[in-house]
C-alpha cells in the first residue's frame, strides 16, 4: 500500500508553489498525497520565517500532526528550516530538517521513515541552494502560482530572505513557457507569475541572461491560458516597457503590486531601498496613464527603527495623495541578524500597532474608493469554486472581488458582467446579461 503523505504550508505564495511541487516528487516516488487529518505516514511542512512566531507555530503543527499519527515521520523545510535548524531539529517528534539546498532532495531523504531518537539535519550555507528549481502549484482549479524566480540579492536592512533562500537565479524563458502550457491544458484560466523579487528575474549561475519583460512577452504568446498576472514587482525594476507591453496585451492583466514600504524618503534611505518615493508616484503616473482601470496594490511597514510621527504622517499623506487600489500593512517586527534590528529609534509596540491601523483604514477606504470607480463598467470575472452560504466569488481582470448567487455551472468560467454596487460586506454586485445575480 501506498505511504501517505499530508502537507502543511506557512508564508506566502513561493511556499505553496513549492508545496506543490514537492507532492508531485514524493506521489511520482509512490506517497498519496491525503488531508492532514487522514492519518498519513509522513508530515511535511514548509515553515516561513517571516510569520510571527515561526518557532510556535511550528510545535504546534508537529503536535497536532503527532496527535493523528503518533508514530508519523515528520519533516520540516523552508525558510524557518534554513534560518534555525537547531532549534527546529529540539522541538520534540521532528525527525528531518531540510534546509534551502536540500528540500527538493526530500525523495531521497525520506526511504527510512522509523522515528529518529535524534532529528537528521541537512542544512548547508544558503550560498549552496544556488540551483533554480521551478514550481507551480495546483489545487485550486481557476489560479497557478507559477514561480520563475528565487533568491535575492538586495540587501533591504529589515529582510531575512536573501539569508533564508539565498542569491537571485531563475528558471529559463523556455521552460516557464513551457510549464505555462502544462498548466494551460490542465484547465487553469490564470497563471500569477511569482518569484522573490520578480523583476529581477533572468540570472542563471550569477550571470544576467534574460529580462523580466522578454520572459512577460514570451509568456504573452502561450495559448490557452486567458490571464497572466504579476504577483509583485519592486518599483526600480517596474519599466516602461514592462507597463507599455502589459497596457497593450491581452493575457497580462491590468493588475500592479508594488511594495513601497514607506512613503518617508528618510525611511526608505535607512531600510536601503534602491528608489525613492518620487520614482514611486511616476510609476503610478505612467500606469495610470496607459491604463486608468488598473488596480495597483502596495506593501507599506509601519514601525521601522527611526519611524518617527511625522515620517509616518508622511508617509500616511503620501499614500493618501496616491492613485492606488488597496495596501498591504505590514507591522515592523525585528528579525535577528539584520542591520534594522540594531537600528536606534525604536517604535514602541503599541505605535506600531496604532499605525498600523490607521493605514488598514485607508487602505479600506482606497479600496472602496477604486471600486466605486468601477461601477458601471464591464469586466470579465473569472469565478472560482467557493460557496459561502450560498455566495460565490471571483476577480475581474482588474482585481475587483465580485459576489454572486453560487451556480456550480459559473465555477471556473470567464464571464462579462456589469459591475452594479457594493454590497455591506464590501464585494461588488453584479450583472450578467440582464439577469440580476446578487440582489
Ligand atoms: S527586495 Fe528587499 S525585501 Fe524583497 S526579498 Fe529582496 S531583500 Fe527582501
Amino acid at each position: 500500500m501506498n505511504k501517505k503523505v499530508a502537507f502543511y504550508t506557512l508564508g506566502c505564495k513561493l511556499n505553496y508553489s513549492e508545496t506543490s511541487t514537492l507532492g508531485r516528487l514524493l506521489n511520482n516516488a509512490g506517497f498519496e498525497t491525503v488531508e492532514f487529518t487522514q492519518t498519513p505516514d509522513v508530515f511535511v511542512i514548509n515553515t516561513c520565517s517571516v510569520t510571527e512566531n515561526a518557532d510556535k507555530k511550528c510545535k504546534k503543527i508537529v503536535k497536532e500532526a503527532l496527535k493523528i499519527s503518533p508514530n508519523a515521520h515528520v519533516t520540516i523545510v523552508g525558510c524557518y528550516a534554513q534560518l534555525k535548524p537547531q532549534e527546529i531539529a529540539e522541538i520534540p517528534g521532528v525527525d528531518l530538517v531540510l534546509g534551502a539546498a536540500e528540500k527538493f532532495q526530500l525523495v531521497d531523504h525520506l526511504t527510512d521513515l522509523t522515528k529518529k531518537e535524534k532529528t537528521e539535519v541537512f542544512n548547508q550555507p544558503v550560498s549552496e541552494a544556488n540551483q533554480f528549481i521551478s514550481s507551480y502549484s495546483f489545487g485550486d482549479r481557476t489560479r497557478t502560482f507559477l514561480k520563475v524566480q528565487d533568491g535575492c540579492d538586495y540587501s533591504c536592512t529589515f529582510c531575512t530572505i536573501p539569508m533564508a533562500r539565498g542569491a537571485s537565479r531563475s528558471d529559463t524563458i523556455e521552460s516557464a513557457v513551457k510549464q505555462a502550457y502544462e498548466i494551460a491544458a490542465s484547465g487553469v484560466k490564470e497563471i500569477v507569475l511569482t518569484g522573490v523579487n520578480l523583476g529581477d528575474f533572468g540570472i542563471r549561475d550569477g550571470i544576467r541572461h534574460d529580462k523580466f519583460v522578454d520572459l512577460v512577452k514570451a509568456l504573452d504568446e502561450v495559448e490557452g491560458i486567458d490571464r497572466i498576472r504579476i504577483s509583485s514587482i519592486e518599483p526600480n525594476l517596474l519599466t516602461d516597457e514592462i507597463i507599455e507591453f502589459v497596457a497593450a496585451s491581452k493575457r497580462f492583466v491590468p493588475h500592479f503590486h508594488i511594495p513601497l514600504q514607506s512613503g518617508s524618503n528618510k525611511i526608505l534611505g535607512l531600510m536601503r531601498r534602491r528608489y525613492r518615493r518620487e520614482l514611486y508616484v511616476d510609476r503610478v503616473a505612467k500606469i495610470k496613464e496607459l491604463m486608468p482601470d488598473c488596480c495597483i496594490g502596495v506593501d507599506v511597514i509601519v514601525g521601522f527603527p527611526g519611524e518617527t510621527r511625522e515620517d509616518f504622517v508622511d508617509t500616511y499623506n503620501f499614500l493618501n495623495d496616491l492613485d492606488v487600489s488597496y495596501l498591504h500593512v505590514f507591522t515592523y517586527s525585528e528579525r535577528e541578524n539584520t542591520m534594522a534590528a540594531e537600528m536606534s529609534g525604536v517604535v514602541p509596540g503599541s505605535t506600531r500597532a496604532d499605525r498600523s491601523k490607521m493605514l488598514h483604514i485607508l487602505s479600506e477606504k482606497k479600496r472602496r474608493a477604486f471600486y466605486e470607480s468601477q461601477l458601471n463598467k464591464s469586466d470579465e470575472v473569472l469565478f472560482e469554486g467557493d460557496n459561502k452560504d450560498g455566495f460565490m466569488h471571483g476577480f475581474t481582470r482588474n482585481y475587483v472581488k465580485v459576489k454572486a448567487k453560487f451556480d456550480p455551472v459559473l465555477v471556473n468560467e470567464l464571464k462579462t458582467v456589469k459591475l452594479t454596487g457594493i454590497s455591506p460586506d464590501g464585494d461588488v454586485e453584479i450583472t450578467e446579461s440582464e439577469e440580476i445575480l446578487v440582489h
